[in-house]
């Protein structure tokens, strides 16, 4: 029996998500998270989706991902998924900062993490949580293909134009200060799919794809290749997200530091964790945002407008990169559950050949659809992105013999 499965693992500083898939048919054996490790109060929460079984949930103390890593080993092994059978192809591995170099997903060696280590200065936060993730896993199967698939990688394909930013160059390369973009594999993920939606394949359209979770990033994909995206050096730049504010004069931080006597830390807090919909409102939850502006509340529904008013102003920008845009696609947590904010995006876009139907927009369901009228200039749609889907994917393909 040849090996056909793959397992994706995500590892943030404190936790560690995964999902076990059968790329025969890309279907999904198991999913679960780990959460809170190294602290007292871990929690493991597993979903056994080949046997169909329930989710089976403990709360143990997890040290560390090492811990975390052979929990969720033992927990696949009593559904004979273990991570010693000999199905398991690879694991793929979600890293989020590739820089420049990555424009690939990549089977992992010494030089791999080597590089990936050497990004840790523009990704603080994020890729010491991944070579935790990877080294882990390679610890417990050293003869498994371990594969990273970089989040920067689709946008890596930006011209110089897109990718620079206009500050000294000399000093901009030295420290490797450039637009990089992140939410990669589900620009890459979502544009295949809008484009397969329109029945046509990836290189004969231009879409601009926005992904509106708790991150959000828009990225203008023209012929399946992505030309301009919102986010730069760190996942900080661009739309208004949950806790981030988005685009902002930089000399706001000066100014917080000059005037506000804040530190450098302390602002970079404010703009990454205490801004963007909790920092305006105090709700970073599109769902609770949109009861409270229900019931007439005045500041949830500046938060509202603040947000939409700079996701149009991106739909602009994109639409003038492009040129020609064929379709608009809806993703991620808001985008594909919020029907009033992709209503609010487009509406008075009429000009552009925007608009959508009030009927569709409210259909809810887990397919990728079509919600312009069907006589629309641009098709506007709500495609599902699934990282996961994509990263198991992307690894199998460099894997499989
Ligand atoms: P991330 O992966 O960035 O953490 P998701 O893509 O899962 O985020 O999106 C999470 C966000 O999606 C929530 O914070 C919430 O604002 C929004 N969301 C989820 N479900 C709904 C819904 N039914 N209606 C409106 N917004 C929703």
């Amino acid at each position: 029996m040849s090996a056909t499965r793959v397992l994706v693992l995500n590892s943030g500083s404190s936790s560690l998500k995964y999902q076990l898939l059968d790329m025969r048919d890309s279907s999904r054996l198991a999913s679960g998270l780990v959460e809170r490790i190294g602290e007292r109060s871990s929690r493991l929460r597993h979903t056994p989706l080949a046997t169909g079984g329930g989710t089976r949930e403990q709360s143990v103390p997890i040290a560390d991902h090492d811990a975390a890593l052979k929990a969720v080993a033992e927990e696949l092994a009593k559904d004979g998924l273990g991570l010693d059978s000999p199905g398991l192809a690879a694991v793929g591995h979600r890293v989020v900062h590739g820089g420049k170099h990555f424009t690939r997903p990549t089977v992992i060696d010494d030089a791999v993490l080597a590089e990936i280590e050497r990004l840790i200065p523009v990704a603080p936060l994020h890729n010491p949580a991944n070579l935790t993730g990877i080294r882990t896993a390679t610890a417990l199967r050293p003869d498994l293909p371990q594969v990273a698939v970089f989040d920067t990688a689709f946008h890596t394909t930006m011209p110089e134009a897109a990718a620079r930013y206009a500050i000294d160059v000399e000093t901009a390369d030295a420290h490797r200060v450039r637009r990089y973009g992140f939410h990669g594999t589900s620009h890459a993920y979502v544009s295949r799919a809008t484009a397969k939606l329109l029945g046509k394949a990836p290189e004969e359209v231009n879409v601009i794809v926005l992904h509106l979770g708790n991150g959000a990033s828009a990225s203008a994909v023209e012929k399946g290749r992505c030309v301009d995206t919102s986010m730069g050096l760190t996942p900080l730049e661009g739309l208004v997200m949950g806790t981030r504010s988005g685009d902002a004069d930089p000399a706001v931080i000066f100014h917080l530091a000059r005037v506000g006597g804040m530190s450098i830390d302390e602002i970079d807090a404010l703009l990454n964790k205490k801004s963007g919909l909790v920092g305006l409102c105090g709700d970073n939850d599109m769902r609770e945002i949109q009861r409270r502006i229900d019931e007439g509340d005045d500041q949830a529904k500046l938060a509202f407008d603040i947000y939409i008013h700079r996701l149009k102003k991106y739909i602009g920008a994109y639409y003038a990169v492009l040129g020609r845009v064929d379709a608009v696609a809806f993703t991620a947590g808001v985008g594909e559950n919020a029907a009033p904010v992709r209503a609010a995006a487009v509406a008075g876009l009429d000009s552009l050949g925007l608009a959508v139907d009030d009927e569709l927009n409210a259909v809810r369901g887990d397919e990728a659809r079509l919600i312009s009228p069907a006589d629309a200039r641009v098709a506007v749609a709500v495609v599902p992105t699934d990282e996961e889907l994509e990263i198991a994917t992307q690894t199998y393909a460099l894997v499989k013999r």
